[in-house]
């Protein structure tokens, strides 16, 4: 976390926490968690509840957990426990040595359950799922209840403990809690309590249980277990509540940590949903959980995203009841400002078009200075070697201006190179299908660092040396989707449909100042007039690969308004 992380604004939870510690509600504690589970990697949605849990803990001199709700083996494995873990570190927060995982807790929910049981308040039912479901009654009707529900305390125990023993196969016994069959909250129609999953390897706790507890057992039993104060999920949570304080309220603990809703994060042009991520990367639509176009932590990471950014991000979206989708363009501006005061400004040519520069001699090497930032002297000066072939980008040329706004380079004109001399364009080389592939150009030797009296030169262009450049791969990113809202796109198809075709550009012949060399994986740089770019994990093509973190400019915003 860096010092100038300033406490997040206020919101509603901030509100609840303020009046519970005046009244001295948990004796003036703030304990949080963070409670994924690892079926998958984290995403940006997960991004806004561990910013708000942490950043809880943070302000408020508390505690945040980070719990594995890991009770439903069948999904989750320890590459998702890694991945969870280092992407929680990465964001730039702490659990200390609070590192928990429901499935410890399976002995003590054991025993909860038997003391449901020894209570009335549990039961053993051997309806199946259909079953169950057809008795279940509708929002208009009452449920009807479970011709098991009398069982006997002693029948009940007995048939428990042999769930857990293993006599029973999948689905053919649950336990349930006894609350009531015609509530008008579906969730307290005497709600499943644990299943019976045999065959699993959980990756925690390998082949000991056959039987699972549930997430509405599991969950309000772990926070009480865990001395939480305030629990805190999203939204589709908020009907559960009533079973999570009826857990709470029925069996013996003495912590009882209040459940806070607030509205998850939707973003336009993504998803954010585990379940369809999984998709995406299990059916090869993107390449792998890391991939840049990803909404994932991992991905966003590999894109060039910063921490600081993506906190900056959750600080500013904020935390309500109402359900919002934020636009793309919010989490760009962060990584934008982010990198634009700190990212140094390199030279890359994207599209090479080779310049000969007929008057400079050709075994001369001038090592030129260079600024890494325009406004920040700080950040220092580093040499860039000129000599008489260089790159520039193809599209700072054209044989004619366009327009009187073009203040790149003509054939016959002038432009000034970044850090460098002005030079004039006299000849220009084509190809047999009139491609230009080079231009003869010559320099003026009196105009390096200095503008020259009288002459008007306007335009700026980027360049590398021919000699010393670095070959690269540069990947270009675009969103994901071309609908704002892939998942509710009204057209009988499904998010899948919507991927965008041009979400990934790879330019395989870009030229890199050689200053870049030394760049490692991760490292953001500005390459001058072109955008924000990321040194790439991958080495397997044995020259570098920059990533596209994001634009210099926010060109969608402009885009959409022009329609
Ligand atoms: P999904 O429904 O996509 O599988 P999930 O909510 O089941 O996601 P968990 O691993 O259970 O995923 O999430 C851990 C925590 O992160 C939960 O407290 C959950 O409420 C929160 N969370 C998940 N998605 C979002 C989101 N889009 N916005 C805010 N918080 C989220
Ligand atoms: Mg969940």
């Amino acid at each position: 976390m860096s010092e100038n992380d300033v406490s997040a604004p206020s919101n509603f939870i901030r509100h609840i926490i303020d009046d519970d510690i005046k009244s001295n509600k948990y004796g003036g504690k703030v304990a949080t968690r963070f409670p994924p589970e690892p079926n998958g990697y984290l995403h940006i949605g997960h991004a806004k509840s561990i910013c708000l849990n942490f950043g809880l803990a943070r302000d408020y001199g508390g505690t945040c957990n980070l719990r594995f709700d890991d009770t439903n083996p069948h999904k989750e494995n320890v590459e998702f426990v890694g991945a969870i873990k280092k992407d929680v570190e990465w964001l730039g927060f702490s659990w200390d040595d609070r590192l928990y995982f429901a499935s410890d807790y399976f002995p003590k929910l054991y025993e909860f359950a038997i003391e449901l049981i020894k209570a009335g308040k549990a039961y053993v039912c051997d309806l199946n799922a259909e079953q169950m479901r057809e008795m279940r009654g509708t929002l208009k009707e009452p449920g009807q209840e479970s011709p098991y529900r009398s069982r006997s305390v002693e029948e009940n125990l007995d048939l428990f403990e042999r769930m857990k023993n293993g006599e029973f196969g999948d689905g053919a016994k649950v336990l349930r809690a006894k609350i009531d069959m015609a509530s008008p909250n579906m969730n307290l129609r005497d709600p499943s309590l644990y299943r019976i999953r045999h065959g699993v390897i959980h990756h925690q706790t390998g082949a000991q249980w056959c039987i699972y507890p549930m997430y509405d057992f599991t969950h309000p039993i772990s926070d009480a277990l865990e001395g939480i104060t305030h629990s805190i999920c999203t939204l589709e949570f908020e009907d559960h509540r009533p079973l999570y304080d009826w857990i709470l309220d029925n069996i013996s603990v003495d912590c009882h940590p209040q459940q806070i809703e607030f509205s998850r994060l939707e973003m336009q042009y993504t998803i954010t949903s585990k379940r369809k991520l999984t998709a995406l990367v299990d059916d090869g639509l993107v390449d792998g959980w890391d991939d840049p176009r990803m909404p994932t932590i991992a991905g966003m990471r590999r894109r060039g995203y910063t921490p600081a950014s993506i906190r900056d991000f959750c600080n500013r979206i904020g935390v309500t009841k109402s359900r919002n989708e934020v636009e793309m363009g919010v989490l760009e501006n962060c990584i934008r400002e982010d990198l634009n005061a700190n990212a140094p400004r390199r030279m890359a040519v994207l599209h090479p078009l080779k310049v000969v520069i007929t008057n400079y001699p050709a075994e001369k090497v001038e090592e030129l200075n260079a600024a890494n930032h325009p406004q920040q002297e700080e950040m220092g000066r580093r040499l860039v070697p000129f000599c008489r072939e260089i790159y520039i980008d193809q599209n700072d040329f054209l044989e004619v201006a366009p327009n009187k706004k073009f203040k790149r380079l003509v054939s016959g004109g002038e432009v000034r190179l970044r850090s460098g001399y002005i030079i004039r364009c006299d000849e220009v080389i084509k190809n047999e299908q009139g491609d230009v592939i080079e231009l003869r150009c010559s320099y003026d030797e009196n105009t390096l660092g200095k503008a020259p009296e009288g002459r008007k030169v306007k335009g700026v262009i980027h360049w590398v040396s021919a000699r010393h450049a670095i070959e690269a791969e540069v990947r270009l990113y675009d969103r994901l989707f071309t609908h704002p809202t892939p998942d509710a796109a009204k057209d009988g198809g499904d998010y899948r449909d919507h991927i965008n075709p041009a979400s990934l550009r790879t330019l395989t012949r870009c030229y890199l100042e050689p200053a870049l060399g030394e760049a490692s994986a991760g490292d953001s740089f500005q390459f001058e007039r072109e955008g924000y770019f990321s040194r790439d994990p991958d080495e397997s093509h044995g020259r570098p690969v920059f990533n596209l973190t994001v634009s210099l400019r926010d060109s969608w915003a402009k885009m959409e308004k022009k329609g």
